[in-house]
């Protein structure tokens, strides 16, 4: 070590390092002291300049003596001489005229031999801002309380919503069980009604085929038939329209010829449009052919209920148009007549369900409002869209559908290459429970040739299938006791029962139900109430299903 100096002695030239030159211009003030008692022997000139003093000034004094409460600092001082590890501190000063906090970083300064000959100090003052601290502190506090309140607020907030979300979810368990029950309902209702409907049209049937000479007895007959397919037809729009809102139906798309569909639901619509006296003119552009990539039964249903409505919603002796071309990649089919018209606020509204724009003319119509929803539903299905159009009341409507085209050419459907030439005389057997649905199938079977056995029940039923062997027996499925689907799996248990066509015949009619039928052992199911052609078709066709 080398030797000590007194403060107040002569002072040596500054240490003659090769860092003095920058320690001197350097921004921080720097302090070298030496020995055990830190007198100064080096201040830079940013050091003079924060104590306001020369060099001459501070140099030769103790370190103590050139900084405020620099006593307080000594012992940091002795311990970084005596130890070599260098340390920084914090001291504040809370004087009144110069509130202030100094930083100081001290290092030892070692000679040749790394002995500590002094230190080297340097410091950093920063003013210390009483009021802006108390101010930011105050405000932190604040931030606090405020955060603490937003907090409270949240919390009310969250548990607010919790129960608004548990109570929408309430609602909505109501409303889906509402709906669910709306559906069983609907699904019931059409089931008793088609039972009925089934046995008046069988029996309006039988009577065309009696063949009167009575005008009356005609005219009675037809609207028997025409009501009860109008009744049949409200009744399909009802349960599809909720199997739709369900997402039960699924598409069985195929290419299909968009001409020959118009054909055919011109041809359904053929009798209300002779009845009105309207007349009708087809706009097809064969080529290339109107081929779509589409569900053909959907497809019939929106073109049956678009043609109907045009031939409904016009008064007496209108003129209908049908046009389909090829537009933009897509199949346009524009249904346009010049009937009673729909005002503009209702254009968008009339494809709502049940909805209806009551004018004297469309109520004497009848209708429930399905139509529409049903067309839009299952042509936005197929990826396309629908749009209606009017001038304005009694300025006629058009209404124009939009489906996605197929390049492939579209089949021929086997209905349409079936011939329909009446078969030789069949052995059936009819089983329902009531007696009006067993009866007049019966009566139209033997009007039309064939030789009727009935049952009552399913048990009957097993038995006299098995004991006469019939070509062909139609099995209602709803009865008490024996279901048709378990008459269909004894007979196709029993010896012989195989060769038997059975048919079910239900008033459920969707796919899961006709699933269901043909893995009980039907060959076939058909839907009350079905039109009288489907089943002479069917017995036309019995050897197609013995193939199987
Ligand atoms: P519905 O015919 O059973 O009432 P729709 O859904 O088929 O039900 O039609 C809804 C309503 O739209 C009809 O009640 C009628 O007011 C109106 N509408 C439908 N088609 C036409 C048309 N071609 N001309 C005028 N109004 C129509």
């Amino acid at each position: 070590m080398g030797a000590e100096r007194t403060p107040g002695q002569a002072v040596p030239p500054a240490l003659p390092s090769l860092s003095a030159p920058i320690i001197e211009r350097a921004p921080l003030p720097v302090v070298e002291v030496e020995g055990s008692t830190h007198v100064v022997s080096y201040v830079n000139s940013a050091f003079c300049s924060l104590m306001g003093k020369s060099r001459g000034d501070l140099v030769g004094k103790s370190f103590a003596e050139i900084i405020p409460r620099g006593d307080e600092c000594l012992p940091l001082l002795t311990r970084v001489y005596q130890t070599g590890e260098a340390l920084t501190h914090v001291q504040e000063d809370d004087s009144e005229a110069d509130p202030a906090v100094w930083l100081y970083a001290m290092w030892p300064a070692l000679d040749a031999n790394e002995r500590p000959v002094g230190l080297v100090i340097q410091l950093a003052k920063a003013a210390k801002l009483r009021h802006d601290v108390t101010a930011i502190n105050e405000a932190l506090l604040l931030a606090g309380l405020r955060q603490h309140e937003l907090n409270a607020h949240l919390r009310q907030e969250i548990v607010e919503r919790k129960r608004v979300e548990e109570a929408l979810r309430e609602s909505e368990g109501q409303l889906a069980a509402t709906a669910r029950d709306k559906d069983e309902f609907l699904a019931m209702l059409s089931h008793e009604l088609r039972n009925p409907l089934a046995s008046i049209t069988m029996a309006a049937h039988s009577i065309r085929m009696v063949k009167s000479d009575d005008s009356t007895i005609v005219e009675a007959q037809q609207i028997i038939e025409r009501q009860a397919d109008h009744l049949a037809r409200l009744v399909d729009d009802l349960i599809e329209v909720s199997r739709v809102e369900q997402g039960k139906v699924r598409l069985r798309k195929e290419p299909m010829d968009l001409a020959k569909a118009i054909s055919r639901a011109v041809d359904s619509c053929e009798h209300l449009i002779k009845t009105q006296d309207h007349t009708i003119s087809l706009d097809l552009q064969h080529i290339p052919p109107l081929t779509i990539e589409a569900d053909p039964t959907r497809v019939d249903q929106v073109l049956v209920n678009l043609i109907g409505n045009a031939a409904k919603y016009t008064p007496p002796h209108g003129a209908l148009n049908i046009k389909a071309s090829r537009e933009d990649g897509m199949a346009v089919i524009r249904v346009r007549d010049n009937g009673i018209g729909i005002e503009h606020t209702m254009l968008r509204r009339v494809f709502d369900l049940f909805a209806q724009v009551d004018h004297s003319l469309e109520r004497s119509q009848g209708g429930l409002g399905l139509g529409l929803k049903l067309v839009k539903d299952l042509v936005e299905m197929h990826g396309g869209n629908v749009e209606a159009k009017s001038e304005g009341l009694n300025r006629g409507s058009e209404f124009i559908v939009r489906l996605p085209f197929s390049e492939q050419v579209a089949a021929t459907p086997s209905a349409e290459k079936a011939a329909d030439v009446r078969g030789s005389s069949k052995r059936i057997l009819v089983v329902d429970d009531r007696p009006d649905n067993r009866d007049a199938m019966a009566v139209f079977l033997k009007l039309s040739g064939h030789s009727v056995e009935v049952a009552e029940d399913g048990l009957q039923a097993v038995e006299k299938a098995l004991r006469s062997h019939p070509d062909v027996a139609f099995v209602d499925i709803g009865m008490p006791t024996m279901s048709g689907y378990d008459v269909a799996k004894e007979i196709r248990l029993a010896p012989g029962g195989e060769s038997i066509v059975l048919i079910a015949v239900s008033g459920y009619g969707s796919r899961e139900d006709k699933r269901t039928a043909l893995a009980a052992g039907f060959d076939a199911h058909l839907t009350k109430p079905f039109d009288p052609d489907e089943i002479t078709k069917i017995l036309n066709e019995l050897e197609r299903f013995r193939l199987r």
